[in-house]
């Protein structure tokens, strides 16, 4: 068996309790799990200060100097455990709020120590929160005493007493149990092209840095190893996809889609809309099963799009299906395309959860026989029950609230499977987009329709709510209509619900009946009453929309000028730009009003001024990946691509464009990894585990 495999607790000085925290916390399992648990950052241990000449500031540094009194503390809010730590002629207070048995237990006094920690300032004074400590004397006998990794760790493993000495002392004691070299796993090629730490070197060094080159050469050289494995394996996936999946041909542009552009477009494409189509027609043209990615800010016009390939499906004798992830939306593009469609000669129907029985039996006859052209619904539609004549196309709008298997299913509806393009307003980097749909192809809607104006958008303090009716009342004279969101978490689900009926009362006596009319939607309402309202609202029959998020995706109202976003501190930025999104439709001027607490952290702040200072979704995308880090971007967490050990799609960017162009060409000089040189790569990606669940995401 492959030593690497070895389960954790059998690593010297691990055991099976502290095997278990290591899983729990951390996820680590085996010796190749923990020999892959990289540190986040160094520190400089050969400096020591004396307590009289500590920096004034929050930095973190070491002092040599021993314990002269414990005490525990009872406080209002818990326990907490204080030292006194003397280096002879100064004193500091230690502090732990957590963990003090364990401490209590452990600590020596009048013992010389080594303690390390970040400096905390009250009244003038120094202490120091939770510090590393070790005795003197094993701090001498320690395995670096300059480049230090610090690993990432968890309040539970501190705790525990699992501190950085003890993580450090597991990893020496692994690499000494491995003993022999790691195997190479890149081409020699590449190592000697970046000056790269070879894979042993690397493996030593990221733990224990026998300098700071080193430690550049080892960092970049696994940084870029993990880059660039997921690129190879999207490309090879690509490669494949590419040759094997045949599509259906659609060689025609007819007489609908024509008739269609000619007599009952609305309004001239945008270029970024003309671009995307021709993307499409051409892919439609190839003879391979299209899968494309079609990413365009919200407004930008995607629907319009949509229709258009969904006609050119029609004229070449295929049906196309349009899935979107609510009924409210579902209704809504059933609404618009059929408005717009007019007196052309193509059958569009609607299935969601809620058609009735009779209705069914009548769609399912129509899909069967192939009468009906265009189906618009829920995910109602890909249920194994609805049987399609000769499906062609399958658009999903708003993708990132689609299961993977909900997609899966659509791949069984016809001979072929039909070509597939998903659409989002979710703005993924370029940078992010291309590790995570490094298999879709991408078309990009980067340009909004002509005459909007930019929604000027304002964060105020719930104090301030008087003036915001008051701005609201101003609004509605004008003709304009309203929205009022509320947040709608899960955990919460009853104080939100009572918010917002709280919200909806208030907001009922300030603009009372018959002046004005309020509309109400939320996610306990049944299907029928919320289209109800929402129709009511969609007909100007009134003027304000108090909502949960329900109401978040796609909703298109043009006359809507304001949306007042309540504890908007509590929204993820990308959903406030979803949100925001709803108004600016039309050519007047539109608003987003931002109203919270004056309690905010620093991450709500940042969020909150990002919103008021720019509407560019790029832009607040890239501010919500380094706020939230990849793995929590909408969409991606179930991806596993960007759960990345090493590298930081960021920060990194540049390797990462490196290592895509680097993979582009080995793959193009040698596709099958055939080479003797490419024999390492081959052999490493049989071996990733990872390697299948990266592509359960997309197919
Ligand atoms: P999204 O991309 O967010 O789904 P929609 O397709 O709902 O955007 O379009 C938003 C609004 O813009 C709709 O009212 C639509 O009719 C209008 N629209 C789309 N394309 C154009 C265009 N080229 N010129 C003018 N208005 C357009
Ligand atoms: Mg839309």
């Amino acid at each position: 068996m492959d030593l690497l495999q070895t389960p954790i607790e059998y690593l010297k000085g691990v055991g099976p309790n502290r095997a278990n925290l290591l899983k729990q916390e951390l996820d680590i399992n085996s010796f190749q799990d923990l020999l892959h648990f990289f540190p986040h950052r160094y520190i400089d241990r050969s400096k020591f200060y004396k307590i009289s000449e500590l920096p004034k500031n929050n930095s973190e540094v070491q002092l040599k100097g021993s314990i002269i009194s414990i005490k525990t503390i009872n406080q209002k809010r818990g326990k907490r455990l204080t030292a006194v730590f003397s280096d002879g002629t100064h004193q500091i207070e230690l502090v732990w709020f957590r963990g003090h048995q364990w401490i209590k237990e452990n600590l020596k006094p009048n013992v010389p120590y080594v303690i390390f920690g970040r400096l905390n300032w009250y009244a003038g004074k120094p202490n120091m929160p939770h510090p590393e400590m070790e005795i003197e004397e094993n701090f001498n006998k320690g395995f670096s005493k300059s480049l230090q990794a610090v690993y990432p760790s968890t309040e539970k493993l501190l705790a525990k007493g699992i501190s950085q000495r003890v993580i450090s002392k597991m990893m020496a004691e692994l690499l000494n149990a491995i003993k022999s070299p790691f195997i190479e796993t890149l081409p020699i090629g590449i190592i000697g092209k970046y000056k790269f730490a070879d894979k042993d070197e690397a493996l030593i060094n990221i733990h224990f840095p026998k300098s700071q080159e080193k430690l550049t050469a080892a960092l970049n050289r696994l940084k870029y190893e993990e880059l660039f494995f997921i690129q190879l394996q999207l490309l090879i996936k690509n490669l494949q996809h590419k040759q094997k999946i045949k599509g259906y041909v659609f060689k025609n542009v007819g007489a609908r889609f024509n008739t269609f552009f000619q007599q009952n477009l609305p309004f001239d494409l945008t270029n970024a809309q003309k671009k995307v189509i021709k993307e499409i027609r051409k892919d439609f043209g190839n003879g391979q099963q299209m899968n494309r990615l079609l990413q365009g800010d919200v407004g930008s016009g995607k629907t319009i799009v949509a229709l258009m390939v969904m006609l050119i499906a029609a004229d070449n004798g295929f049906q196309s299906c349009l899935m979107a992830p609510t009924e409210i939306l579902a209704k809504q593009h059933f609404q618009s395309l059929t408005d717009i469609i007019g007196s052309l000669n193509i059958s569009i129907a609607i299935l969601t959860g809620s058609t009735k029985k009779a209705e069914r039996t009548i769609l399912a006859e129509k899909l069967e026989s192939g009468t009906l052209d265009i189906l618009i619904g829920t995910h109602a539609v890909i249920e194994d029950a609805v049987k399609f004549k000769n499906l062609g196309l399958a658009i999903v709008d708003e993708q990132h609230r689609f299961g993977v298997a909900q997609r899966a299913k659509l791949w069984r509806k016809n001979t072929l499977p039909p070509h597939v393009l998903v659409m989002t307003a979710t703005p993924i980097p370029r940078t992010l987009a291309m590790s995570v749909y490094g298999d879709l192809d991408i078309s990009v809607i980067d340009e909004l329709p002509p005459g909007r104006k930019r929604i000027k958008t304002l964060h105020r303090y719930d104090s301030n709510r008087l003036k915001v009716f008051k701005f609201i009342a101003d609004e509605v004279e004008k003709g304009r209509q309203i929205y009022i969101v509320y947040p709608l978490i899960q955990e919460s689900e009853k104080m939100d619900y009572k918010d917002l009926m709280d919200g909806y009362e208030s907001i009922a006596r300030a603009f009372p009946q018959p002046k004005y009319q309020i509309s109400i939607v939320h996610g306990k309402m049944k299907a029928k009453d919320k289209d109800y309202e929402m129709d009511r609202f969609i007909k100007k029959q009134t003027q304000i929309m108090v909502a949960t998020t329900v109401i978040e995706v796609g909703v298109n109202v043009p006359n809507a000028s304001t949306m007042i976003i309540e504890s908007a501190e509590r929204f993820g930025l990308s959903q406030l730009h979803q949100l925001r999104g709803r108004v600016g439709r039309g050519n007047d001027q539109s608003f987003c009003i931002l109203m919270s607490s004056h309690r905010l952290s620093s991450d709500a702040k940042t969020r909150l001024e990002t919103m008021t200072t720019t509407t560019d979704g790029f832009e607040i995308a890239e501010v919500d990946l380094k706020l939230r880090g990849p793995g929590d971007l909408m969409g991606t967490q179930q991806s596993g691509v960007l759960q990345l050990k090493i590298a930081d799609i960021i920060k990194d960017n540049q390797w990462l464009k490196t290592a895509r162009n680097d993979a582009h060409e080995l793959l193009r000089l040698d596709p099958k990894l055939e080479a003797p040189e490419n024999t390492p790569l081959r052999q490493t990606l049989a071996k990733m585990k990872a390697y299948k669940n990266i592509w359960n995401y997309i197919s």
